[in-house]
């Protein structure tokens, strides 16, 4: 028997990612499986508020499901730490991925700067079970911001974020390099730790709901 996670997002390459790195041993579902729960309004100033916030949204409503939230996303030093908590919706409320990319392009040039433009993907996970959170881990990357996109794996900022120590961006790197590396992957290692040394097996394997 597999051990039960809900992934409290309906972003489906945020899902995959956790759970090629959880392994077979997890099941994750996501809101995807729930589509009558409705989104709570993000309306924290940090990551972990907002973590805390959709987890404890999904896990009231879902009672005795161990529900795991993922907030996330780019700091940029030369635009002050932008996009940051606004990641998701840098261009508006309803932009898309390459909306969001093609403002942070524009506000890169407009620096006049050659750059390099130095940042960090920031991730914290939420665990909460019935509404209460259980525990939060953080983890980050650090790189450098392009101003022209190179690849189309991965999501989100991936086409314009070189990770230290690389020579290409999260969009050109195989999916499993970047499962080795992310901020979400080092907030995840930390949170299995925590699963295994606080919860029993029985914890989290759930009945369905
Ligand atoms: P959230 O779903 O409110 O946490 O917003 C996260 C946003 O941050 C996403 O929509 C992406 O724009 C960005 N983001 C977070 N993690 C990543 C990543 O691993 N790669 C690229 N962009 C990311």
């Amino acid at each position: 028997m597999s051990r039960r996670l809900l992934l409290a997002t309906s972003n489906a390459h945020k899902t995959a990612e956790v759970q090629a790195m959880l392994g077979s041993e997890w099941r994750v579902e996501d809101l995807r499986a729930h589509p009558d729960l409705t989104s709570p309004e993000e309306d924290g100033t940090t990551f972990e508020a907002n973590a805390r916030i959709k987890a404890e949204a999904a896990s009231a409503a879902l009672p005795g499901l161990l529900v795991l939230a993922d907030d996330s996303g780019l700091e940029v030093d030369a635009l002050d730490g932008a996009p940051g908590v606004h990641s998701a919706r840098y261009a508006g409320a309803s932009a898309t991925d390459a909306d969001n990319r093609q403002r942070l392009k524009q506000e890169l040039r407009q620096l006049g700067s050659p750059g390099p433009f130095t940042g960090r993907f920031r991730c914290c996970l939420a665990l909460a079970r019935d509404g209460q959170t259980l525990t939060t881990c953080h983890g980050a990357v650090e790189g450098t911001l392009l101003t022209e996109e190179a690849g189309s794996g991965g999501f989100g900022y991936d086409p314009l974020f070189v990770p230290d120590g690389f020579s290409t961006t999260f969009g050109l790197l195989p999916a499993e390099e970047k499962n080795t590396l992310s901020h979400r992957s080092r907030a995840l290692q930390q949170m299995l730790r925590w699963l295994e040394q606080s919860l029993t097996f029985d914890d989290s394997s759930c009945p369905p709901h």
